[in-house]
């Protein structure tokens, strides 16, 4: 096996607790993509990493321990994993199998909606070991269907091309899956991320037993959230700019024969606005936008985007209503998140009790010396006037 050399700085990431070398830390290699042994210039070993050289990230570490990473190592990797999510006792059809390094998996994820198995290999290193990988999901898992959405950008910082592979198919375009009680349709090609944001779930199971009245659900995209509300409220109006989410959303709430959920085409922050200005008001408010900061530079702007519409949402909160608020920026942490609440509350004038503080489900774990896992943080808010 080839060996890279890494720098003491690199060495000392890696025992801290990160797994990614970045190039500036590698100092010897000459290796194809695929897995590599690392050492330090002392020639000391310190474990095996998938070895990307076109990227940034040149090096992320699958084990410290000198061990042979072959087919049967990600085999029993791969259903560790699995076996962490007990899917008999879920409630769940949809959810995460693997979540890359936050399962000591750099840059593979795995989403499973009922039969369909939903894979991205994101890194150069894992492609060159796809095989491997594909098996021992396979043997874990046992899907009906396999299909690879390596159509996401990020493979761009390695070399590799974006595509749509079905592994194992013909794949329906839409499949069913359960959310407690909930049953909705994801299109595991076109939808977003893996075909549907899995890392609310355990949030919009949340809002389901605590949402009342009349609900508003923000950016609902497919009406997951929505249709969890409108299962215990009295009416939920459900807000998304993409016509071809809602709809997917309309089908949603015919399979769970659901007819007090109105789907609005609109930009939530023109509805915002109106719907301030003509006083109305909803005793549950969901606002679960889109990452406004895709990188650091963009920080402040979606900041101000954030309390905007936070804002607004407090202002047409009714007395002792409850707001869902998130987000799944991972620049803006959870301090600046919780500033910007904090501000939008003093602006709005409302007295708001942070009942809960909530993160992504626990099928995509967050390490704690590895911050990158982590990303979604929400809070869930009771007007207390
Ligand atoms: N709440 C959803 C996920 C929302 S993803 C769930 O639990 O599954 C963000 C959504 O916001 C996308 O569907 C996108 O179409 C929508 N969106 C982005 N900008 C918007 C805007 N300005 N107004 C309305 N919807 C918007």
């Amino acid at each position: 096996m080839d060996t890279v050399i890494i720098s003491p700085r690199g060495a000392r990431r890696w025992r801290r607790g990160h797994p990614w070398i970045y190039r500036s830390d590698v100092e010897h290699a000459h290796a194809p993509a695929g897995v590599v042994r690392v050492e330090d210039s002392h020639e000391n070993y310190l474990g095996q990493a998938l070895w990307s050289p076109p990227s940034e990230i040149s090096l992320r570490f699958l084990t410290a321990q000198d061990e042979p990473v072959d087919a049967d190592w990600w085999k029993d990797r791969v259903a560790e994993a699995l076996a962490l999510r007990d899917p008999e006792h879920l409630n769940a059809t949809g959810f995460r199998v693997v979540h890359a390094e936050g399962d000591g998996l750099p840059s593979l994820t795995a989403d499973r909606y009922g039969d369909v198995l939903v894979v991205q290999l994101l890194s150069a290193g894992l492609e060159a070991v796809r095989d491997d990988v594909l098996a021992a999901l396979e043997a874990a898992v046992a899907p009906k269907f396999i299909l690879l959405r390596n159509d996401t950008s990020v493979r761009r910082h390695e070399d590799l091309p974006l595509t749509i592979e079905e592994i194992r198919g013909p794949i329906p375009e839409l499949v069913q899956a359960v959310e407690g009680a909930v049953q909705y349709l994801v299109a595991p090609h076109t939808g977003q991320k893996t075909g549907t944001f899995l890392d609310q779930r355990e949030n919009r199971i949340m809002m389901g037993e605590i949402a009342r009245g009349k609900a508003l659900d923000l950016f609902t995209y497919q009406g997951l959230f929505a249709l969890q509300m409108g299962k215990v409220t009295e009416s939920v109006v459900a807000v998304d700019s993409s016509a071809t989410a809602l709809e997917i959303a309309a089908k949603n709430a015919e399979l769970n024969a659901l007819d007090n959920v109105e789907w609005v085409e609109a930009n939530v922050f023109d509805l915002l606005r109106e719907y301030e200005r003509e006083g109305r008001r909803f005793d549950t408010i969901v606002l679960d936008p889109p990452a406004f900061a895709r990188q650091r530079s963009a920080i402040d702007r979606a900041l101000r985007g954030y309390k905007e519409i936070n804002l607004r949402a407090m202002r047409i909160l009714a007395p002792g209503g409850i707001l869902f608020s998130a987000s799944c920026s991972f620049h803006v942490g959870r301090d600046r998140f919780f500033e910007m609440l904090t501000s939008a509350a003093s602006d709005s004038g409302r007295r708001l009790v942070l009942e809960r503080v909530v993160g992504q489900c626990r099928d995509h774990p967050v390490v704690l010396t590895i911050p990158e896992t982590g990303y979604l943080k929400g809070a869930v808010l009771r007007s207390a006037d």
